[in-house]
């Protein structure tokens, strides 16, 4: 099964939708892997119409590539989410991705080439390396900072290790935490934001246990104390429009189906928003 509307020919597409069912290095509960498809079932829920937005998906040109196949290691896994990734940009056409685990961020963000990263996740993801494996989900902040590019902000964050934290302190990384979220309100953390970035351009990650796990328990490391699924849309239609790429991650819809709902709505909010600046 498809994405909703996304019925256009690969050739045709402005935007290119692929899943990537891994979630070998997943440390607490697994069951990611499932998500691409569950997201697709999902999708179909919606509307086409964005009242919102004033957008409908049926006039935009979307390609869902299908999955790519998962390796039984990280490293198989991450040349082809690579490979297909490089495919979409050289094309001109913005990737995105369905996980599977985060991890998997790590090679879609850096075919995309963005000036900046930004990730919205509970955890800060920054530890060298987790039960001996680099590109663990648990590494995937620290190995984007490493790798690809110093420009990273962090949006929902709330737990890390102390050694964590100290990296953020030392290497001057943008970490806006979900309680300032809760006491400043989005728009103020989003008026911070465009301040660094100007308009320069983005890579968006969404790894959904950013959400509150009253909103999204089907995540596999849920962490209490998150953001509202609105101060998320809100994320996503402000960055949306200087977006190269996008991905939503760690859903684990046997824990909750209705997880693998929002993360197709928050695609579709994608869509539409990046939609909407272009023709404006
Ligand atoms: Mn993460
Ligand atoms: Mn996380």
């Amino acid at each position: 099964m498809l994405f909703a509307d996304a019925d256009s020919a690969y050739n045709d597409a402005d935007y290119v939708i692929f899943g990537a069912p891994f979630d070998g290095t997943s440390s607490f509960r697994s069951g990611s892997a499932s998500a691409p498809q569950a997201i697709r079932n999902e999708s179909y829920n919606f509307e086409t119409y964005n009242p919102n937005l004033d957008v409908d998906l049926t006039e935009l040109k979307i390609h869902d590539a299908g999955d790519i196949e998962a390796g039984e290691k990280i490293s198989t896994t991450l040349s082809r989410v690579a490979s297909a990734t490089r495919n979409y940009v050289t094309r001109n056409k913005t990737p995105i991705m369905l996980g599977g685990e985060h991890s998997l961020t790590i090679a879609a963000a850096r075919e995309c080439t963005p000036e900046w990263i930004i990730i919205l996740d509970a955890h800060l993801d920054l530890r060298d390396e987790y039960e001996g494996e680099k590109y663990s989900h648990a590494c995937t902040t620290r190995r984007l900072y490493e790798e690809v590019t110093k420009n990273i902000i962090e949006i929902g964050i709330r737990s890390g290790t102390r050694e964590e934290y100290t990296f953020v302190k030392r290497n001057k990384i943008h970490c806006y935490n979900a309680d300032q979220i809760f006491k400043n309100g989005i728009k103020s953390v989003l008026n911070k934001i465009k301040e660094h970035i100007g308009d320069e351009t983005i890579y968006l990650s969404l790894d959904i246990d950013a959400i509150d796990p009253c909103y999204a328990p089907g995540v596999g490391t849920p962490e209490p104390f998150g953001m509202t699924p609105r101060d998320t849309r809100e994320i996503i239609w402000t960055l949306a429009p200087t977006c190269v790429g996008f991905d939503v991650v760690e859903i684990v819809p046997d824990l909750d189906i209705n997880t693998a709902s929002l993360g197709a709505k928050l695609t579709r909010e994608f869509i539409a928003a990046k939609r909407k600046h272009q023709q404006t």
